[in-house]
């Protein structure tokens, strides 16, 4: 069959068997209260499966399985090397069911299937190789002390980490918790977003298949009840987050009020991405201007919201930026050949279009601005463009997450600068210039967690550790400084007589 057509796709859709249980304890369950919810497909509005709704029972029962698993030493014991190797299996296994994942992750999330295979479910493999490559190579420190003295400090993974992720990549998100603090040797309670739980809970099987024991990862799908019910769990060491500001807040507060577990958060963002007028190629930075904010339907937390443009090219670079988004038409996600897929569910749609009305009234539509395609039962959004003159607006300060860019008009450096940080987020920003000197000195400047030069969404290498300033959170994804979070560090000093 032709992987390049619709009919592929669809076909594989309907011949689909969807698992909606929740996996503790190395095997499916159902809710033990029998509860489920729908998860609904955002491409046309159809059930595609009832997922299992997670209570006190199912996080209790999950969290003490991975304590078990903990305690008993059957990964957090193994050589590096060992969870190494089985963490590579899985990683192997994620590859060979490529296709069965992406499609999962498509028909939940509403992503384009040309992304999901290539991006989200690769990108999931590769983290969680890369983590497994890294573990058995980094050790402790043996450090100066006083000659009666030897003095290690090193690294011992928490405990139970719990992990709650977003739904904008469901199963890529989900990784860059569970790959490092597998690798080094925690117990993992993954939950999913309740708008696309279902390729976490297929990847816990291979995880089992993987040699990953029992206990070890589990999964229990459900909305914000199940995730606080682990924020405020007594026996989890860790809550590593993805998700809104909001939320983050919550989550800090719940570890206050339970054991003061560690709580890593990747929050929201609203990035600034700056073009000067000697950008040095205005056509790939309008180009990437446009991918920067209609990519993945704009529900990116490093969503190049905020276009910073310099008076004097503003002109002939809304002309390209315009002619970029163009390119950009909704369409069915299975379709191999579409670039903006549907918008994750009702809930959100209704939400970008109320940022839209506002941007109506407050700012200059230069382009798109409608929902499309509504006789399809799914929810699609046009990528839309506003010119705003206050950088201050709504829709230019607040997150929307969805395909909605505000244009904004500068006249010098230092006011680019002073726009760009004027934000409570501060995950990502770009700059655009051929000047050396100007690039390294804004750079320095942006008060982000990533700054891209002459480009933007730069960085699937895993080498570069990923978070916020400010409201954008605390910590970093990726790259070993990701295992921080997920280990404490001890000194032992032994003294020789
Ligand atoms: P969200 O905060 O609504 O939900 C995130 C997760 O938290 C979900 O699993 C949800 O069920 C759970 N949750 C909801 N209420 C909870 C509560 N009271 N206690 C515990 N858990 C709760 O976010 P979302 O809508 O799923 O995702 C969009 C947000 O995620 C955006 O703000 C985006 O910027 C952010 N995000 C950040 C990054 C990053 O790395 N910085 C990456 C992707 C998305």
């Amino acid at each position: 069959m032709d992987k390049t057509t619709l009919a592929y796709w669809q076909g594989n859709a309907t011949a689909l068997a969807i698992e909606g249980r929740a996996f503790i304890d190395g095997e499916y369950r159902p809710a033990e209260s029998g509860r489920t919810f729908d998860s609904v497909s955002p491409i046309d509005g159809t059930v595609l499966a009832q997922v299992a709704d997670c209570g006190e029972a199912d996080v209790n029962a999950a969290v003490r399985a991975a304590r078990r698993a903990f305690e008993a030493g059957v990964w957090s014991g193994l050589n590096p090397r060992q969870r190494k190797a089985k963490l590579l299996n899985w990683a192997a296994l994620m590859r060979e069911h490529l296709d069965e994942l992406a499609l999962l992750e498509t028909l939940d999330a509403g992503k384009p299937i040309g992304d999901t295979t290539s991006v989200d479910v690769p990108g999931a493999a590769y983290c969680v190789e890369w983590f497994a490559e890294a573990i058995d190579k980094v050790g402790g420190e043996v450090v100066p002390a006083d000659h009666h003295l030897v003095g290690l400090v090193t690294r011992e993974p928490l405990g139970v980490v719990a992990a709650v992720v977003p739904w904008n990549f469901p199963i890529l998100m989900a990784s860059w918790k569970f790959g490092p603090a597998l690798a080094a040797g925690n117990s993992v309670v993954l939950k999913p977003s309740e708008k696309s739980p279902l390729s976490a809970i297929r990847v816990a099987q291979l995880a089992l298949e993987a040699g990953i024991p029992a206990g070890v990862f589990n999964v229990v799908p459900g909305g914000g009840e199940a995730g606080k019910l682990l924020a405020l769990h007594r026996d989890v060491d860790c809550l590593a987050f993805t998700g809104s500001t909001n939320v983050g807040k919550l989550i800090m507060q719940y570890a206050g009020q339970s054991n003061l577990k560690r709580v890593w958060l990747e929050l929201g963002g609203k990035s600034p991405n700056i073009v000067l007028p000697d950008c040095p190629d205005l056509d790939r930075a309008a180009k990437t201007a446009a991918g920067a904010i209609f990519y993945n339907m704009g529900e990116m937390c490093t969503a190049g919201s905020r276009l910073l443009v310099h008076r004097d090219i503003k002109d002939v670079f809304l002309d390209k930026l315009v002619d970029a988004a163009r390119g950009y038409i909704p369409g069915n996600p299975l379709d191999p050949k579409t670039s903006m897929g549907a918008i994750v569910d009702q809930l959100q749609l209704d939400r970008v279009l109320g940022y839209i009305e506002a941007g109506r009234a407050e700012a200059k539509l230069l382009h798109g601005g409608s929902r499309v395609q509504q006789e399809s039962g799914g929810f699609y959004i046009e990528p839309t463009v506003f010119d705003v003159s206050q950088h201050d607006a709504k829709i230019a300060r607040e997150e929307i997450f969805g395909p909605v860019l505000s244009v904004i008009t500068f006249d010098s450096i230092d006011e680019a600068v002073k726009i760009a940080n004027d934000s409570d987020y501060g995950l990502a920003a770009a700059v655009w210039t051929a000047n050396l000197t100007t690039a390294h000195e804004v750079a320095r400047r942006l008060r982000a967690g990533t700054v891209w030069v002459n480009c933007y969404d730069e960085g699937g290498d895993m080498n570069f550790p990923f978070g916020g300033y400010r409201q954008s959170g605390n910590g970093r994804d990726k790259s070993l400084h990701a295992l921080e979070k997920y280990t404490e560090l001890k000194s032992t000093l032994v003294r020789l007589r």
